[in-house]
């Protein structure tokens, strides 16, 4: 089945089947929460596996495999790649490929999950269903695919989210099973999605970045402090990606505990100078921000020309010395 889903080319994708129908399906499985009668335990299997889960793919997939945001060791890194992949979104190295070339080409035609170029459906979850994103590019990830443990869980994402779901059988059996294998992980799929969808579309832009991205509270305690999504387009490597007090950010909080438990090491953090250059702003930056907010704006992306690499491409300006580890 062929179907044109782009708005601004011709481009033309082929659903995935084999990764539609198990995703489809899942969903249509939730109505059958009403086999089992209310119970706060089963609220609390949802909240804890999600979260638990959220952690993985914010502090794994994102900040750490995506980003390089502070280090760790062998394996704790395994660990956050399992615990990230029990959030059931295909390999660590596809995940965090696929990312790195969403910052790379933000809101151009190349990015792979634009709403500005795509539309919201497509940003959201269609892009993932189609074959022409199925393989793994692994010349993006060449940092991490050396690990052959690592090219090992890519290849067998299912395992973790498999062992998962027998750790809240054994425990809990079918009804906790049904909660945190169908319920939170539909859940988490769609708290994920927000990212690359909502956090495109909603929310206020403090910071010029040459993309359509926004802060937005609610997102930021859904995603465990993702929704700070303009901060984080401007200087993407920071571990922090809320930046001030009100800025809530779970993900960065659990690092902060475990670098102090010596689990990991290096978090990168915004500079004082970065995180407030926004004030120095010339009154022409700050009516071109004005007019990136306004409802439906986030349609006309600004224009910008892809860069290299991440590495390569200093967020909007900053040179290494504005941020410090
Ligand atoms: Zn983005
Ligand atoms: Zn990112």
């Amino acid at each position: 089945m062929n179907t044109s889903t782009s708005t601004s080319t011709a481009r033309t994708h082929q659903w995935n089947l084999v990764a539609s129908i198990p995703f489809l399906g899942w969903h249509l499985l939730l109505p059958l929460a009403f086999l089992f009668p209310f119970k706060w335990e089963y609220v609390a299997v949802v909240f804890v596996t999600y979260y638990l889960r959220m952690f993985g793919i914010t502090a794994g997939y994102h900040r750490y495999f995506s980003h390089r945001a502070f280090k760790t060791g062998r394996v704790f890194q395994f660990l956050l790649a399992f615990l990230a992949q029990m959030g059931v979104q295909k390999g660590v190295l596809w995940w965090a490929a696929n990312h790195r070339h969403h910052h790379r080409y933000s809101d151009t035609e190349e990015d792979i999950h634009s709403p500005a170029r795509k539309g919201f459906w497509w940003s959201h979850m269609n892009w993932i269903l189609v074959k022409e994103y199925e393989p793994t590019n692994f010349s993006a990830i060449k940092d991490f695919a050396k690990y052959p443990e690592l090219v090992w869980l890519n290849k067998y994402f299912l395992v973790p989210p498999l062992v998962g779901l027998a750790i809240v059988y054994a425990i809990g059996g079918l009804p906790w099973a049904f909660y945190a294998g169908v319920v939170s992980t539909v859940l988490v799929w769609h708290g994920t999605f927000t990212i690359n969808s909502l956090s495109h579309v909603f929310g206020k832009r403090r910071y010029l970045t040459t993309d359509t991205s926004r802060n937005n509270f609610l997102l930021a305690l859904l995603t465990c402090g993702e929704g700070w999504h303009n901060n984080h387009h401007f200087h993407q490597n920071t571990a922090n990606q809320g930046w001030f007090w009100w800025e809530v950010d779970f993900t960065f909080y659990a690092l902060k505990v475990l670098s102090w438990l010596g689990v990991v090491s290096d978090l990168r953090l915004v500079s004082e100078q970065t995180k407030n250059c926004y004030l120095k702003y010339s009154d022409a930056q700050r009516a071109q921000l004005e007019a990136e907010v306004g409802f439906n704006a986030w349609r006309s992306p600004p224009q910008r020309q892809p860069s290299l690499t991440p590495e390569e491409r200093p967020a909007m300006g900053l040179t290494p010395a504005m941020v410090k580890r």
